[in-house]
C-alpha cells in the first residue's frame, strides 16, 4: 500500500530563513519551534515526513557536503530530543539546470516515492519559495506556499508563516 507523506522544503520552513544567502554553518542553523510542532502533527497522522532542499551553495563553493551532512546530523539530533524523525532528508547540491533534482524540477520528490512508495496524489509538498509549489505540482501534489511571494503559480493553499502551519496541518491531514 502507497504512504502518503508531507514533503518539507528546508530553509524558511524547517529553520530559520537566511534570506537570499545560504546556511553555510552550524550556527546559522536554527530550528524552528513551529516546524517541530508541525512534524509533530504529521507524524501523529501516520503521514511519512520528507525534506527536500535545494542547496545550491554548495555548488557555488560556499560550503562543503561535509557542513551540509553536519547540519542534518544537527537537525536530526535536534528533532530525536522532541521524540520525533525525519523519514529522509534529501538535498540538491547542484546548479542550475545542471541536473533533474533542484527544485521546482519534481526530482527529490519523485525520487522519495520511488524509495518510499509514496502516493503523490495524497501527499503535500510546503515551501516558502515557488520553486517549491512548482516542485510540487510538477510531482502531483498538493501545495502549501508559506510567506508572501508571488508569482504565475497559485499554490492550493497559503499560510501567513511558519507559525500558522500546525494548525493547518492537523485541519487539512486526514
Ligand atoms: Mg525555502
Ligand atoms: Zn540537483
Amino acid at each position: 500500500m502507497l504512504r502518503k507523506c508531507v514533503f518539507f522544503d528546508r530553509d524558511g520552513i524547517v529553520n530559520r530563513s537566511p534570506g537570499l544567502g545560504y546556511v553555510t554553518c552550524l550556527e546559522d542553523f536554527e530550528v524552528l519551534p513551529e516546524f517541530i510542532a508541525a512534524l509533530r502533527n504529521v507524524k501523529s497522522h501516520g503521514y511519512l515526513a520528507i525534506v527536500v532542499s535545494n542547496q545550491r551553495g554548495v555548488a557555488l563553493g560556499k560550503m562543503t557536503i561535509e557542513t551540509v551532512d553536519r547540519i542534518h546530523r544537527f537537525l536530526r539530533e535536534t528533532l530525536a530530543t522532541a521524540g520525533l524523525a525525519l523519514d529522509a532528508i534529501y538535498y540538491c547540491p547542484h546548479d542550475n539546470g545542471e541536473c533533474d533534482c533542484r527544485k521546482p524540477s519534481p526530482g527529490m520528490l519523485l525520487r522519495a516515492a520511488a524509495e518510499f512508495g509514496i502516493d503523490l496524489s495524497a501527499s503535500w509538498m510546503i515551501g516558502d519559495s515557488l520553486r517549491d509549489v512548482v516542485a510540487g505540482k510538477r510531482a502531483g501534489c498538493r501545495t502549501v506556499l508559506v510567506g508572501d511571494e508571488t508569482g504565475e503559480v497559485i499554490p492550493d493553499y497559503r499560510l501567513g508563516s511558519v507559525a500558522e502551519l500546525p494548525g493547518f496541518l492537523s485541519a487539512h491531514l486526514d
